[in-house]
């Protein structure tokens, strides 16, 4: 490795600035390879894709003798073009890094050390506490009688950095031993977004992808530090901006992004709701004043703005309580929300067409969000109204046929007791401006993960089996695949690709059901009060990454035993260590650490938050005895094979039946290809989705990703850069699911007809017969020619401006976050109604706690820091835990820049180093003054640089929809230390 230090913090900190490490490399005079770089000849080069977050930059390895010498951007990659961030740029030293785990260790019940073990005896060990645990616990038939084949006292938490491939091993592991406690790191990152997005437009994931951000004439970015957090994707909104488009920036920082930004509005945080319900009221002002600056043929027909609604629905507008019908204390009943029908035909909705009816959504919605006013909206958020009228006037003139507009979030506006509803917000913007489906528009939420897309859709989350089809309660009473309420080819097909020749009948009742709410926080919970005592732990930090971290790290210490695969010793695995505050004596978890290997140390795929799965090579071999994942997961479960073979009573078939035949070391492609699927008459991989069968003709892992290695072969190893469609779909570029589609929705990007509504960026176009561009969202003729609608995962086919499926309201209403040192403005109504609370201590009161804090990424840092703190670039970089507060506060409490401070929340305190900066400023709200402070969440006591997390401060409180914790918006206080 040739690349000094030196070097290094040159490239990767102008990279942070906002230049990349490929353009320095190429246009700094002052930098020179060395000349002992070996040239291509000499060297080895394989491919691989950056293991940080959801952007998918590729990256190009340098191999010599094994070992990897040199990392770099990919000049081939459509995404990164060369580029990479300070993580990917210093992805070197994961690759050849002295602290790495290089031999199984074991910690015994009370002892204060680990000790080696060889994997062998730790498999054996694991594998007999798994099947003691399970036994033990296992229930076969519910109090109702029903079969549901379901372990409670063993939880698996992880992960989203595996490989897609991996991720689907350990789903079939899991699933066929019984567990229901599983869950990852989506659940409290973006799984609020999922539940908008799929309300809203029918599927979780981003519309459309980094590339199509060029073709943007406006882009907001809202709840988000794109510019720092997903630096390389910002490179394609700046792309849009040198060709006119504008960027707008709502945050409560000032940040990297607010300063490339054409328009930038502070907000006090928690309050984008009424921030963008108040640009939701302009434009409709708007639409009705000047009609012909938006695409009314969009709203009519494409969206449900003419359904009508039962005329006893009443909302907040109504009643002023900011309630809608319904509520009954604990929770919504929705009758109320229910459209009209049709008396003569009571399966067809009532519409009118004229969208004047009252009871029509456009008027519901009209009537609901008239109350943001640009003065109510000033009050709650406390922006700037000059400015907030400004945006509301930008980002509506997107709404011109052939004109788009994207907005682009992440996990800061998913992170609210109101999250759902946020990310509501947007979907119903993008629907009023016919923004859905079209090149340069779309809802693009990021995962912050590279894989969390790949590892959540393989049935990662306790709800979601292989493709996100629903891992059924027993309480639906289905009892056989003939009653089973989704689509039977899909669960077919996966029964018949773990259970082979069982028939798909008898193998349906081989997995488990449901019985309750197995989520992230009644995990936690169930782990405190004994109900689960053995956790496996696969890659993720939960004494960092989870809220009220101080009570997480407590009930891990109730463990029996606990299984961690990393690549260092995480907070996690060392939760029974003095530095975790734990007297070793006093706690009985034996831990087993298993070393595992990095993802440039194994081949496989991810699919990036746009959808696009993209194949990563090996370089190097894992160090010592690390190992991957797929051989570690692959392993485990035949050793559990093992213990189970001649074993009848609790359900011990669904283990021996199961199929697992990769080789050993287990073959990722031929886990790949399971995946994808077998047409089992012919023997032949399956091509798409639409061959599944339900009569046990065909098999196919996960239906998604159906279509991504055929008998054409490796569709996400494909590397070709043209671009036919001239507006970056780059098609043979890796393979994104489903279908290959790159822009979800696009059937709404034409009219009636088929003709595209923007004819200078078409994402497809029907011919008469056929469509040509991206692959069809749903493959149909136009509306006009086959009566189908283009948001073909709603029952109707159209967005969802009303959305009566969430749990806390059919549309978006502002309430305060849980801890709030304000009366909410807008109603009586302080909380969300639904919130969840699980929290053990109090809220925290304003007169004690008065500062609101918030929460960011940095771009030197990932999640936890588990990987990027034991990194010496990265920390020089950026090397301690610190607090962002205004100079108006900071001078209130007499603290200077670089003074220590404690903050202190109604769960904990921290020492954080003060930065004080003009970034924050206090927000008015009903004339009280707000200050807030911003810290950042990736410490903790491991690692090369050790701080406490942010995350000992944050409640253990949830929106109502995915139980997603709010950790954006809460109370505290700050004092000079
Ligand atoms: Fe690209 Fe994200 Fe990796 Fe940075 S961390 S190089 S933006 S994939």
């Amino acid at each position: 490795m040739e690349l000094s230090r030196r070097d290094f913090l040159k490239a990767s900190g102008a990279g942070a600035g906002g230049f990349f490490l490929y353009s320095v490399l190429k246009q700094d005079k002052a930098f020179t390879f060395p000349k002992q770089l070996p040239l291509k000849k000499e060297i080895g080069e394989r491919t691989t894709i950056c293991p940080y977050c959801g952007v998918g930059c590729s990256a190009i390895m340098a191999v010599e003798d094994g070992k990897i010498v040199n990392i770099e951007g990919d000049p081939d990659s459509p995404i990164n073009e060369g580029s990479l961030c300070s993580k990917g740029a210093s992805l070197y030293q994961v690759a050849n890094n002295e602290e790495r785990l290089t031999t199984v260790k074991y910690r015994a019940a009370g002892a204060a050390d680990w000790k080696d073990m060889n994997w062998d005896d730790a498999i054996a060990k694991i594998a007999a506490k798994i099947k003691a645990t399970r036994d033990n616990s296992f229930i076969e038939i519910d109090s109702s009688v029903n079969t549901v084949n379901r372990t409670e006292a063993i939880a698996s938490i992880g992960s989203v950095f595996p490989n897609s491939e991996e991720a689907y091993l350990m789903s079939k592991m899991l699933r066929a031993l019984g567990l229901v406690y599983i869950e990852n790191e989506a659940r409290i990152c973006v799984s609020s977004a999922v539940a908008a997005d799929g309300e809203t437009v029918g599927r979780g994931p981003m519309s459309n992808h980094w590339i199509d951000l060029g073709n943007s004439d406006c882009i907001m970015v809202i709840g988000g530090n794109m510019a720092e957090s997903f630096p390389i994707a910002f490179k394609w909104a700046t792309r849009a901006m040198e060709k006119g488009a504008k960027l707008i920036h709502v945050d409560p920082r000032f940040t990297h992004t607010s300063a490339r930004a054409d328009l930038y509005a502070g907000v006090r945080p928690g309050t984008d709701i009424a921030f963008v319900g108040g640009m939701i009221r302009h434009v409709i002002d708007d639409m009705e004043a000047n009609p012909g600056n938006y695409n009314m043929t969009y709203v009519k027909e494409y969206t449900n703005a003419s359904y009508l609604v039962n005329p006893d629905f009443t909302g907040p507008a109504d009643t002023l309580d900011g309630l809608f019908s319904g509520w009954d204390g604990s929770k919504y009943d929705k009758k109320t929300w229910a459209y009209q029908s049709d008396a003569t035909q009571p399966d067809k909705i009532k519409k009118d067409a004229t969208l004047t009816d009252p009871n029509c959504v456009f008027q519901l919605l009209k009537k609901h969000f008239a109350r943001y006013t640009d003065d109510k909206v000033v009050e709650i958020t406390g922006t700037d109204k000059t400015t907030f009228q400004q945006i509301c006037q930008t980002y509506a003139a997107t709404g011109q046929i052939g004109r788009a507009g994207a907005i682009v979030f992440s996990s800061s506006a998913c992170q609210h007791s109101t999250g759902t509803q946020t990310v509501r917000t947007f979907g119903i913007l993008q629907l009023l401006l016919g923004n859905m489906g079209v090149a340069g528009g779309g809802l693009d939420g990021i995962t912050g993960a590279v894989n969390g897309l790949g590892c959540t859709l393989q049935g990662l989350v306790n709800h979601w089996g292989p493709g996100a089809g629903s891992v059924r309660p027993a309480s639906s009473g289905e009892q056989s695949l003939s009653a089973y309420g989704e689509n039977k080819a899909r669960f077919t097909s996966i029964l018949k690709a773990w259970y082979g020749d069982t028939d798909h009948n008898t193998s349906f009742d081989y997995l488990p059901k449901r019985g309750g709410d197995y989520s992230w926080q009644p995990l936690f919970k169930a782990i405190d009060d004994g109900t689960i005592k053995g956790l496996i732990c696969w890659g993720m930090n939960p004494a960092v990454s989870g809220p009220n971290s101080a009570t997480a790290r407590q009930a891990l210490r109730k463990l029996e035993w606990m299984m961690v695969i990393d690549l260092w010793e995480t907070e996690t695995a060392a939760v029974w260590k003095p530095e975790a505050g734990a007297n070793p004596a006093n706690v009985g978890t034996e831990v087993f650490l298993l070393p595992a290997a990095h993802s440039l140390e194994k081949e496989g795929s991810v699919c990036n938050t746009c959808r696009w799965n993209q194949w990563r090579y090996q370089g190097a071999s894992p160090p010592g005895e690390a190992r991957s994942d797929l051989w570690i997961i692959s392993k485990l479960m035949l050793k559990l094979k093992g213990l189970y073979a001649g074993q009848t009573e609790k359900n011990a078939v669904a283990i021996t039946d199961l199929t697992w035949d990769y080789g050993n070391p287990p073959d990722v492609h031929q886990v790949a290809k399971e995946m994808n699927g077998y047409d089992l008459n012919t023997g032949k991989l399956l091509s798409s989705p639409g061959s599944l069968k339900d009569d046990g003709t065909t098999s196919c892992g996960n239906w998604l990703w159906c279509g991504m290695y055929t008998e054409e072969g490796n569709m996400a190893a494909r590397r070709g850069t043209t671009d036919p469609s001239d507006i970056g779909l780059f098609p043979s570029w890796g393979w994104a699911w489903p279908l290959n589609r790159r822009i979800m929705y696009n059937r709404a990007s034409v009219d009636l007809n088929g003709k595209p509504w923007d004819i200078a960026h078409p994402v497809i176009s029907w011919d008469g017969t056929s469509w040509a561009g991206d692959v069809a969202d749903g493959g149909w003729a136009p509306v006009n020619t086959s009566g189908k609608y283009p948001f073909i995962m709603k029952p109707e086919g159209r967005g969802h401006l009303f959305g009566p499926g969430r749990l806390d309201g059919p549309f978006p209403e502002h309430y305060e976050p849980w801890e709030s040192p304000v009366s909410n403005p807008m109603s009586s109504q302080q909380n969300n109604p639904a919130i969840v609370v699980w929290e053990t201590v109090d809220k925290g009161a304003a007169a004690d706690y008065p500062i609101v804090v918030t929460t960011h990424r940095l771009v030197e840092h990932l999640h936890t820091g588990a990987i990027t703190r034991r990194l010496p670039w990265l920390v020089e970089m950026m090397p301690e835990m610190f607090v962002e507060m205004s100079h108006e506060l900071a001078a209130g409490k007499g603290i200077a820049n670089g003074d220590t401070v404690v903050v202190e929340s109604a769960r904990g305190s921290i020492t954080a180093k003060a930065i004080v900066t003009i970034r924050l400023k206090p927000a008015q709200v009903n004339g009280t003054t707000v200050h807030y402070i911003s810290l950042p969440w990736n410490w903790g006591y491991m690692g090369l640089s050790k701080g406490d997390s942010s995350n000992l401060l944050t409640p253990r409180i949830g929106d109502p929809n995915t139980g997603i914790p709010e950790f954006r918006a809460f109370l505290c206080n700050v004092r000079k230390a």
